[in-house]
């Protein structure tokens, strides 16, 4: 038998030296051992390899910021360029005290793999600025927000990087985007950003994508177990854009959402949550706490609560080797990027859980981007049902290449998805060759 032509840097499983939770949560080693694995399966040569194992471009800015007090605030900024073989970078932006340059790299490299893996025309790209936004007025933020996309525009453009929300932005935070880049451009540029509000440009329908995007693989993944959303017991973690909206459109399926939390705590109800009702409350409170219908739980106890799926919609790092072993859900749908660490997917696997991996569960949210990107292109707008129809065949059609792809290497889902993804990005990568 001939040697495998990559010897990888970093190690498959878990690694003796890896025993520190510490090592476990680093976003980027936990994206490179599964990029590791993926690469060593497709006997990818070693230069592609090593190509495919940096990012392409990385940017620190400071960012001067006037307080409203009149003082001077210095923020730090970041936006990655993972890869652009496949077409402009694309990736959101999230303001976070815990950002930082490990993060936004392991990210830019989740959204290469992730549009890949839905087959649309864009590498990956992220950014971040570390800053708590619910200290900040509305006039800090915009100003935090102009001054960023003023230090980073030389990257920036529909042809070559292309910004979305991610946690702690939104609509209003893009707009601000998309105007300081167009004053810059002497033009109107809507393309420059997705995720706009509709009135300037933005898509119907995006702002649920990402939610609706789990609810199709989810239902996918429930048939393949030969159940379906009518009568499923869900549990989800986090009631942010991802997870309010997937917790709404699976209980619109029928499913009986029997947990969700936010950071302020959790509430529990195995007759099911009113989630319309919670949605009112959070807009309310500001906060799930204090929800009446429901017995409070811890958030950590969440994870492990009696369900059929858990839908994991927050941030990195939540199901560790910790956990993992106590989840009882059969299926586990990733609506955050990162959620599970490398050390918890062996578990997992172990325990014949079926994971719908975060560059597949949450493609919703930069399939219906790369829609709006088309239509702001194109000047012309699609109703709501064709996106929901466009993202629904997408996301079925990633989903079935996944299932056959687990098959034909006998490897988990989520090794499964980062073969079919780097498979695509190395193809285009021998296509155009390499300027070296
Ligand atoms: N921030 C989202 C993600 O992680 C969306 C990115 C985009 O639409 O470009 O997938």
């Amino acid at each position: 038998m001939s040697e495998p032509a990559i010897q990888p840097q970093g190690h498959i499983g878990i690694r003796p030296d890896k025993d520190t939770f510490l090592a476990e949560e680093n976003p980027f080693e936990a994206m490179m051992e599964r990029f590791d694995h993926a690469a060593q399966l497709l006997n990818l040569d070693p230069g592609l390899y090593k190509v495919l194992r940096n990012p392409e471009k990385q940017i620190i800015v400071s960012l001067p910021v006037l307080r409203d007090s009149g003082e001077l605030d210095v923020y730090t900024g970041f936006r990655v360029l993972y890869n652009t073989s496949r077409g402009p970078a694309k990736g959101g932006i999230r303001f976070d005290l815990n950002v930082t340059l490990e993060e936004v790299k392991a990210l830019a490299a989740w959204m290469t793999w992730k549009c890949a893996l839905v087959n649309i025309p864009f590498g990956g790209s992220k950014g971040g600025v570390v800053c708590d936004p619910t200290t900040m007025s509305m006039a800090e933020l915009e100003r935090v927000t102009r001054r960023y996309t003023a230090s980073i525009i030389e990257v920036l453009g529909p042809d070559s990087d292309v910004p979305a929300p991610d946690v702690n932005t939104n609509e209003r935070v893009m707009a601000w985007i998309m105007d300081t880049y167009s004053m810059h451009h002497r033009h109107t540029v809507t393309a420059v950003v997705t995720g706009k509000p509709v009135e300037m440009g933005g898509s119907l329908g995006r702002r649920e994508a990402t939610g609706r995007g789990c609810m199709f693989v989810t239902r996918e993944a429930l048939a393949k177990l030969g159940m379906s959303l009518k009568g499923a017991r869900v549990a989800v973690q986090g009631f942010g854009n991802v997870g309010s909206v997937a917790a709404d459109l699976m209980a619109k399926e029928g499913a009986v959402i029997v947990a969700v939390s936010d950071k302020s705590g959790a509430v529990h109800n195995p007759q099911g949550l009113d989630i319309p009702e919670m949605l009112k409350w959070v807009k309310e409170h500001r906060q799930l706490a204090g929800y009446p219908k429901g017995e409070q739980m811890s958030k950590d106890a969440l994870l492990t609560v009696e369900c059929d799926v858990l839908v994991p919609a927050a941030t990195e790092n939540v199901i560790t080797r910790k956990n993992a072993p106590q989840i009882k859900a059969k299926i586990i749908c990733e609506g955050a990027n990162g959620p599970t660490t490398a050390a918890a997917d062996e578990i997992l696997e172990k325990k014949g859980i079926f994971v719908i991996p975060d560059i597949l569960a949450n493609a919703g949210g930069v399939t219906v981007s790369y829609f709006e990107w088309v239509q702001d292109r194109g000047g012309y707008f699609w109703d709501e049902d064709t996106v929901n129809r466009r993202l629904e065949s997408i996301m079925v059609r990633a989903f079935n290449e996944v299932a056959v792809t687990t098959e034909k290497y006998k490897v988990n889902t989520r090794i499964a998805s980062y073969i079919v993804a780097v498979d695509r990005v190395a193809a285009m990568h021998r296509l155009r060759g390499m300027y070296a």
